[in-house]
């Protein structure tokens, strides 16, 4: 697409300062506007959340904590992020927060620098079988530093099984156990993975960053009551910007602060702590609460939508907020599915289902989310429409027929312009 600045800004300053970047930014706003986004780790940020993360608190330094600053000219900053840790410890009922990880993947590292030492052994679920990189994944530090020993899921089931779990932690008796992942369509039996913790001795992790808004929401069980510690992103379901946290009972705070700073970053980004405050207040609403209670209701009708046109769904449906669809029956490979759904404006990412013959950069299928539909008021009874669309462009996609995916990506746009997105201008 050309990119182009508007007649009247939406960011005067920066179109005047740099207009080739003010276009770009411009472009990405008409592209997130126009098509329909159903990647489940991506959302709509509100507009306070967006003003919050670009303003003047990222001037300032502030390595260390509130109290505890390397820096002096604290008095506000040190405010900010009380009040932003404070809104985590109670939306998420754990006794102490960390809200300056820079992003997910940091934040894990972070409770391996806490809790381990290079070649101890981590149990976590395989990045094919829907586990993240950063659980012991070979090519991720976490797997080259660490001693990475990979539970996944039933052949048959396409769900976690507690029995192989356990059997593992106690053959290779790891000092750390995550659960959670990122393709991960059913609910985290927290409770079962905190009793092979304990009888292991290991430290339980529940990697929520899919899943974060629809605990926060009450759409999923919360992990509170079971785990060691909660690691978070804070900008997939949570709705906040790009960012992490990491919550835990108190014996683990000084440990987890200690891994953050200084153990692995210097001065916290500011901006995205107001932020991240921001996105938390806004978490504790009833309106959030039905946001995510939505979220699971349309990626359930989608599922079913889905199902009824012939797709097979990973685990055979869902609990939360994704769908993995395995495009083997489909005759199609989901790298060209995932292109050719983008061309029609509906825009997911290709995956790999557990047991995947095909190579992971070329894999069997597509991962689809209902997060920033959601937030965009898309209803449930649209759902069959957007069904409609993944089958027809796949369908269109194997004939070779751009036609039909060039009408569908107008459908769809048609579609988007009835719903705006928070955040976005309004065309
Ligand atoms: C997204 C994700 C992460 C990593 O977050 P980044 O911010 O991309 O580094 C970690 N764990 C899980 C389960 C995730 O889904």
């Amino acid at each position: 697409m050309t990119a182009s600045v508007p007649a009247q800004p939406r960011h005067p300053a920066l179109a005047a300062a740099d207009p080739e970047l003010a276009a770009l930014v411009a472009a990405e706003e008409q592209l997130q506007a126009d098509t329909l986004r159903l990647i489940p780790s991506e959302n709509y940020v509100s507009a306070a959340v967006l003003e919050a993360s670009g303003t003047v608190l990222q001037n300032k330094y502030s390595e260390g904590y509130p109290g505890k600053r390397y820096y002096e000219g604290q008095q506000v900053i040190d405010q900010v992020e009380t009040l932003t840790a404070e809104r985590a410890r109670a939306l998420f009922g754990m006794d102490h927060a960390n809200v300056q990880p820079y992003s997910g993947s940091p934040a894990n590292l972070a409770v391996y620098l806490a809790f381990l030492k290079p070649g101890d052994t981590v149990l976590g679920m395989s990045l094919p079988m829907g586990g993240h990189l950063t659980h012991g994944w070979g090519v991720s530090a976490t797997g080259t530093w660490f001693n990475g020993v990979q539970y996944g899921v039933r052949r048959d089931t396409g769900r976690v099984d507690l029995d192989e779990v356990r059997d593992l932690a106690l053959a290779e008796r790891p000092k750390l156990i995550f659960c959670g992942g990122t393709a991960v369509p059913r609910e985290i039996d927290f409770a079962g993975f905190a009793e092979i913790a304990r009888e292991v001795g290991a430290v339980l992790v529940a990697d929520i960053a899919h899943i974060a808004g629809l605990i926060a929401g009450g759409a999923h069980p919360s992990p509170a009551p079971y785990v060691d510690v909660v690691s978070t992103t804070t900008h997939k379901t949570l709705r906040g910007p790009r960012g992490a946290m990491l919550l835990s009972r108190v014996e683990h705070a000084r440990a987890l602060d200690r891994a953050v700073f200084p153990g692995l970053q210097g001065g916290p980004h500011n901006q995205t702590t107001a932020a991240i405050g921001v996105a938390l207040n806004e978490a504790a609403t009833p309106a959030f609460c039905s946001y995510a209670h939505r979220v699971v209701a349309n990626a359930r009708a989608l599922g079913g939508e889905l199902a009824a046109r012939g797709f097979d769904l990973v685990s055979g449906g869902t609990d939360n907020h994704l769908l993995l669809v395995d495009l083997t029956s489909k005759d199609i490979p989901g790298k060209t599915a995932a292109k050719a759904l983008d061309r029609a404006g509906i825009v997911v990412n290709y995956n790999a289902v557990p047991y995947d013959p095909r190579k992971p950069f070329d894999p069997s299928g597509i991962r689809i989310g209902t997060p920033a539909l959601t937030s965009r008021g898309v209803p449930g009874s649209e759902m069959a429409a957007v069904a409609e669309w993944i089958d027809r462009v796949i369908t269109a996609a194997r004939a070779g027929d751009e036609a039909t995916i060039g009408a569908v990506r107008a459908e769809v746009k048609e579609l988007m312009a009835g719903y705006p997105a928070p955040g976005l201008p309004v065309a």
